[in-house]
């Protein structure tokens, strides 16, 4: 009888089952299992690494000062930039975003606490109205 053309892996599994995936041409074991494959498979690996790899910028990026509003639109313009070069991953532009927000929130938090004028003014329409024009 002629042998089939898609015998299985003769690999067994880290818990001792049988690979049963299918066996390269003209070997007994698959891809994954196959000894004369592994600088292939790591070949793969790594170019697999180096694709899902983030874009960020270099560790040596100098620190930005990120105090007030005139800062977070400062970052936010590199940052928009950075992400359209490819700089940048969305997913970091996104951290940064959010954590620009964060800084917003608690610059307004410390105006309050510091009797900023127009906390104080606003606080005299009875804290819920806008100023009226005129
Ligand atoms: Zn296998």
């Amino acid at each position: 009888m002629k042998q089939s053309a898609k015998k299985s892996c003769a690999a067994t599994k880290g818990n001792g089952t049988a690979c049963g995936a299918a066996a390269l041409p003209g070997s007994q074991f698959c891809f994954f299992h196959d000894p004369a494959k592994a600088a292939a498979r790591r070949q793969a690996q790594s170019a697999g690494g180096l694709a899902n790899r983030m874009a960020t910028l270099p560790a040596d990026a100098p620190d930005v000062k990120v105090e007030d509003a005139a800062d977070v639109v400062k970052l936010l313009s590199a940052t928009i930039n950075q992400t359209r070069r490819g700089e940048v991953d969305p997913r970091v532009a996104n951290a940064v975003g959010y954590l620009a927000n964060i800084v917003l929130a608690a610059t307004a938090s410390a105006n309050w606490k510091t009797g900023s004028p127009n906390w104080k003014r606003w606080l005299k329409t009875g804290g819920n109205q806008r100023e009226r024009a005129g």
